[in-house]
């Protein structure tokens, strides 16, 4: 499939075929699972194709885990006074 005119540039192509991706979940009635990654500094986009919908970050090894980190910091940090 191509949506992009010729001389396009990469990131021309890249947004077309992501937007039609996103208008493919729309019309397919999937548009709960387009979520926003809940780490509060990142704020990308992105599906969750997990089955029971429970995705919260958009990369669980980056924005998740890094999270997981912050938050066990703070708690430790609690912890010691
Ligand atoms: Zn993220």
């Amino acid at each position: 499939m191509h949506y992009f005119a010729p001389g396009a540039s990469v990131a021309d192509h890249l947004a077309a075929d992501c937007g039609m991706a996103l208008a493919f979940i729309v019309v397919a009635g999937e548009q709960e699972r387009l979520r926003r990654c809940e780490a509060p500094d990142c704020g990308r986009a992105f599906v969750d194709l997990s089955r029971n919908r429970s995705r919260r970050y958009c990369d669980s090894r980056t924005c998740g885990n890094r999270l997981h980190v912050a938050a066990y910091r703070a708690r430790r940090k609690e912890a010691a006074g």
